[in-house]
């Protein structure tokens, strides 16, 4: 495989399994270093060290916490030195129906923008910083096709974590460009992960894939394959975009 991010050092945040550990691969295979960020599968997290040669490092972090993102960044930066590259992938998607408690629907949206939205802004913030600081680099901001078109009933906090997302990516494109830091949003719509099989065995896979017109979920790999494609030097210009990963199902 071409070696596009040669030298390249990069945080994957929630890169322990799913899409996280995909990315995580993908870059190495292409010549990066990746800080695999996990919060609980420590385990998971060895083995796929171990799977890339041991080119890189292993982070824990628990991105709940409001300290968790910026302690993260530090300890980033403290076993890497110059860092390149942010992969905001580490998320959440909370089955939060209106009859909960009042209590319990705040408890909901407020765990699931910390560690959606609020811990990604967090590890943008410091990452700018360094970026600005060290000659430039790059964020990707996994967001989703529900935070474009709108979500579900049972699972609305997701749908508005992401459109923030989405939103902040463009706002960290335009404002820093001029000095070296881009960024990009990349909009899946289901990928076969373990968040996928959570709504699979609540509500049946013909309800994932019903509205997706090649009639199958993403693989982990085809959203891999683009985060790797988005962080590479040569594409200066890709900035601010949302790319759409949905085999159809959201077109803009
Ligand atoms: P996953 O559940 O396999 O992975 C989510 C990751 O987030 C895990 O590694 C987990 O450790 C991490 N995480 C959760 N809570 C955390 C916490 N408190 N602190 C630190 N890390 C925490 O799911 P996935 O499908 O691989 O999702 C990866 C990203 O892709 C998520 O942002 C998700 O919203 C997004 N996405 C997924 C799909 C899909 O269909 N699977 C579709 C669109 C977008």
């Amino acid at each position: 495989m071409d070696r596009w991010l040669q030298g390249q050092t990069i945080l994957v945040t929630g890169a322990s399994g799913g899409i996280g550990a995909a990315i995580v691969e993908r870059l190495a295979a292409e010549g990066a270093r990746p800080i695999i960020h996990f919060s609980r599968d420590k385990a998971g997290a060895k083995a796929l060290l171990a799977r890339i040669g041991g080119h890189g490092w292993i982070i824990q972090a628990d991105l709940s916490t409001p300290e968790g993102p910026f302690e993260l960044w530090r300890r980033t930066v403290e076993v890497a030195g110059r860092v390149n590259g942010l992969v905001n992938n580490a998320g959440i998607r909370t089955e939060v129906p209106i009859e909960l408690s009042a209590a319990d629907w705040r408890a909901a949206w407020q765990k699931e923008f910390q560690i959606n939205f609020f811990a990604a802004a967090d590890l943008s913030r410091d990452a700018i910083l360094h970026f600005k600081a060290n000659g430039g680099g790059r964020i990707v901001n996994i967001a989703s096709r529900a935070g474009q078109r709108g979500y579900a009933a049972d699972a609305m906090p997701y749908g508005a974590t992401k459109a923030a997302l989405v939103n902040l990516t463009k706002s960290i494109a335009r404002s820093f460009g001029g000095e070296g830091v881009t960024a990009v949003a990349i909009a899946p719509g289901w990928v076969r992960t373990d968040m996928a099989e959570d709504f699979i065995a609540a509500h049946g896979k013909a309800a994932a894939v019903a509205d997706i017109p090649i009639g199958e979920m993403a693989a982990p790999s085809e959203v891999a394959e683009l985060v790797a494609f988005v962080l590479r030097p040569s594409q200066a210009s890709l900035n601010g975009a949302t790319l759409d990963v949905n085999g159809g199902s959201y077109i803009r």
